[in-house]
């Protein structure tokens, strides 16, 4: 069941409704839109399924003494253990911002969510009353902070000029009847009275309209509907404890007091990540000019986004050799899957659709075997010497094995043990020869960046860890980026997105909601490459 935090403070829970799983995304909880991202979206399932939950568990038992302690139950990144077997291929995911959700609960409490969820419940039930007054017909039974609208006698030309002129963006539901418009707790009375006005009152008779409506005796409220919530929510001490900002403050400089960061020493973080992100790359995280813009804006408001991205873009071309990036992979791993998808999208074309076989060296990341999985590959591994080495001839023997059925090895250069291969141009020539692709895995670009580029030695396909090399502050596990660079024969296979036009007719698909991924983050990298 997809759910919606805010609404469930007042609905009956996905459980109590006999769901087996509810899933959602946390953005508004405190999370600003940043033009799609980045927010932590969640699952949650019964008891009886929680062992086929991907990830880390935590379990709480007793230590000798019968205090309480908290473990985890999967000793480490499951694909890391399971590789091809591994339930989900998500490595970074986004531990920061359910952090940042986590905390505007922890500040209001179930009480002041409910206030919150009310406010915006209220608004819209208003509105919805106001805009009936108007003629227009509500399509919704009961409705929490949306409604869809229709038959009213105003053209959408007149309607889009009125939003423009109170630069308000609503829903066309694409025929030119149907309208959406959903509120949230920034709304205020003003905004309904505009909102009034963009659907046909004119200006004196808008406000008149909203002070003669009333929430009491709606049908489309949630209030005497059957559908409220009677059970309690958010009952640990965490979310009854802090609610003045002084109090919130020093509960969270505590939980600060523990972590071990630069300002103590070194940090026992991979060989792979930046330890130190300038200030001045993540002030444009906070300005309102990225992070209030919704995803699914009309392309003219977003030029300066645009423009941002289209330089990154040409930065990153000249660093890796590639010719074209996509940057609506969240990750890593998720860019893994993108990229592999774009080389089978690419090889169906060309009538090689037979072309199955992924090979991978056993030392590769754990995100690898996992991605190749998902993406419909079958993974063939390629096996160490007692030096931990992946030496050219066992590559060689297994892409003669693999022959018209290989599809793409996925390398990481320089390997996992940082070592510059040498017969790495070999190794490709050799994966073209019999007719695959090379996936370089980039996550770990910074051992490269100025010496040398993927797309010179064989690459024809990376995903970049902007979260890694390019500064992104790795935020305990996310958020990240993982855009992918491709040479230009891949360029027409890349994600496309509803958002930026129709999908390209050889494009894969589409693997974000949001059409640059976590948009608000870029600015971080974009700026860190200049300084
Ligand atoms: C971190 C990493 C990945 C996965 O990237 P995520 O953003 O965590 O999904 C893949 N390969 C290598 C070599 C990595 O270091």
């Amino acid at each position: 069941m997809a759910t919606d935090l805010l609404a469930l403070t007042l609905l009956k829970s996905p459980g109590e409704l006999g769901a087996s799983i509810a899933f959602g995304n946390s953005q508004r909880f405190g999370v600003p839109m940043g033009c799609g991202g980045p927010h932590a979206a969640f699952f949650a399932v019964k008891d009886e399924l929680k062992k086929q939950m991907p990830g880390r568990l935590v379990g709480k038992s007793w230590d000798q003494y019968g205090v309480p302690t908290y473990r985890l139950a999967l000793q480490t990144r499951e694909q890391f253990i399971r590789r091809e077997k591994a339930t989900s291929n998500i490595c970074t995911a986004q531990a920061l911002l359910a952090n940042v959700s986590a905390m505007y609960a922890v500040y209001h409490g179930p009480k002041g969510l409910k206030d919150i969820a009310m406010e915006v419940h209220k608004a819209t039930v208003l509105l919805a009353e106001g805009l009936r007054l108007l003629g227009w017909t509500i399509n919704n039974e009961t409705v929490f902070d949306t409604i869809m609208i229709s038959n009213g006698d105003i053209s959408t030309d007149k309607i889009q000029r009125r939003c423009d002129e109170k630069k308000i963006n609503i829903c066309h539901y694409g025929d030119g009847l149907l309208y959406g418009v959903s509120l949230d707790e920034t709304v205020i009375g003003s905004d309904l009275i505009d909102l009034l006005y963009v659907f046909g009152a004119n200006e004196e008779e808008a406000a008149s309209v909203l002070y003669s409506v009333s929430d009491a005796d709606s049908n489309v409220s949630i209030t005497g509907s059957g559908h409220e919530r009677e059970t309690p929510y958010l009952t640990h001490p965490v979310f009854n404890s802090y609610h003045s900002e002084t109090k919130l403050l020093r509960y969270m400089k505590e939980l600060e007091n523990r972590d071990l960061s630069l300002c103590h020493s070194m940090i026992p973080l991979g060989s792979c990540t930046m330890k130190l992100n300038p200030t001045s790359a993540l002030l444009p995280v906070s300005l309102p000019q990225f992070n209030t813009i919704h995803p699914y804006v009309p392309s003219n408001q977003t030029t300066g986004y645009q423009g941002l991205i289209d330089e990154l873009e040409s930065y990153l071309c000249s660093i890796t050799g590639y010719d074209k990036f996509s940057f609506q992979p969240n990750s890593g791993a998720q860019g893994e899957y993108a990229g592999l998808c774009a080389i089978l999208a690419y090889l169906r074309d060309k009538g090689e659709g037979q072309r199955d076989i992924c090979l991978i060296p056993a030392s590769a990341h754990g995100t690898n075997p996992a991605s190749a999985i998902m993406a419909g590959l079958k993974v063939v591994e390629i096996p160490m010497n007692k030096e931990g080495e992946v030496t050219k001839d066992s590559f060689k023997q297994k892409i003669e094995e693999a022959g018209d059925k290989l599809a793409t090895i996925m390398v990481t250069y320089p390997s996992t043990s940082g070592v510059f291969e040498d017969s790495i141009r070999e190794v490709c020539d050799m994966v073209h020869y019999y007719g695959g692709q090379v996936y370089v895995d980039g996550a770990n670009l910074n051992a490269q960046v100025g010496l040398c580029r993927p797309g010179d030695y064989g690459g024809d396909v990376s995903h970049l860890n902007l979260h890694k090399t390019f500064c992104i502050p790795h935020g305990g596990g996310g958020p990240g980026m993982g855009p992918i660079g491709v040479k230009a024969h891949l360029a027409p296979y890349l994600p496309g997105h509803p958002v930026t036009g129709p999908n390209p007719l050889k494009s894969f698909g589409t693997v974000s909601s949001a059409a640059w991924g976590s948009a608000s983050i870029i600015p971080v990298s974009w700026a860190y490459i200049l300084m």
